[in-house]
């Protein structure tokens, strides 16, 4: 039950921080529009931020062209392998997989976690977990996409973060992590504090990006001390994200997306580009952007 069951409530997500290869624009404001939709008729109908989340999250995993899920990134052995995170604003509780193979949607065995008492599991445990969940296991391969076979170097989780009309809030974060990457390595995405925070006295935050460069500077953490001061949920991201080449040199980038408690929303990314998409009570339509130059000139 909603204490304040018609507050006002927002939801925005994103499809990765990256450089998009020609043509792909159109697919890449399509699909986070179409995952904003999932999560957008959660919240009018009343339902919770964590069902939100793991709609829109699960749609983007869904789609081919996001970096999560089946069209996951590879590793050094040509093998998917997907980490996700979601965090419950209401109680702090955090559910995440690490490393999890033969998954079809990994955010939705995160959620699976939220009531577990253990917040990470990883690979082979991780799918014995799912399956005794009875969530959808699929083959490993059947992840893999054209696209990503043929691919050098990528990175771009994808994540949502909501605020439902009852004041909660939730976060949560899926990627097939970085081309060629260590079996076995775990960026950000999975570790809370670092690329997703949701607390309901504060607000929350989810990131893509360099996630060794994200985990060395607890950069969600950053924000949520930034938020909890009232800052501004955009200028919190973008002085977060800005701090990225200090520390990981002159490649590393990022972006995320944030909202605050009384349901400000803001985003801000130093990657090439950063597909966006939002929808607030205050808003007629969604919109949607490629990145910061395309909102800029309008
Ligand atoms: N942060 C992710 C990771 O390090 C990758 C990304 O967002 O691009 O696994």
């Amino acid at each position: 039950m909603f204490e304040n069951p018609s507050g006002p409530w927002a939801l925005i997500v994103h499809g990765g921080a990256k450089e998009m290869g020609p043509g792909e624009e159109d697919a890449n404001r399509q699909g986070v529009l179409e995952a904003l939709a999932e999560g957008r008729k959660i919240l009018e109908r009343g339902g919770t931020a964590v069902d939100a989340v793991e709609a829109s999250i699960r749609k983007l995993e869904d789609l081919p062209i996001f970096n999560a899920g089946h069209g996951s990134s590879l590793n050094e052995e040509g093998e998917v392998e997907m980490c996700s995170g979601m965090m419950d604003g209401r109680d702090l509780s955090v559910g995440a997989v690490g490393a999890i193979k033969g998954v079809r949607n990994p955010v939705s065995v995160a959620r699976a976690m939220l009531g577990e008492k253990e917040t990470l599991i990883v690979g082979e445990g991780a799918r014995t977990f799912a399956r005794n969940k009875n969530l959808p296991l699929v083959n490993n391969d059947a992840l893999i996409t054209e696209l990503r076979e043929s691919e050098l170097a990528e990175h771009d989780t994808v994540g949502a973060v909501a605020l439902d009309k009852g004041g909660n809030i939730a976060a949560g974060t899926s990627t097939g992590g970085l081309t060629g990457a260590h079996v076995g390595r775990i960026g950000d995405s999975p570790v809370p504090g670092c690329g997703f925070y949701a607390d309901n006295h504060v607000g929350a935050v989810a990131f893509s990006g360099d996630g060794e460069t994200i985990q060395r500077l607890a950069l969600a953490g950053r924000v949520m001390a930034a938020l909890d001061r009232g800052e501004h949920p955009e200028q919190a991201v973008a002085k977060a994200v800005a701090m990225l080449p200090g520390t990981g040199g002159a490649d590393a980038d990022g972006g995320g997306i944030a909202i605050s408690k009384d349901g400000r929303v803001g985003w801000a990314h130093n990657s090439p580009d950063f597909a966006v998409a939002m929808i607030t009570s205050d808003m007629n339509e969604p919109k949607a952007w490629l990145g910061k130059k395309e909102e800029k000139n309008g």
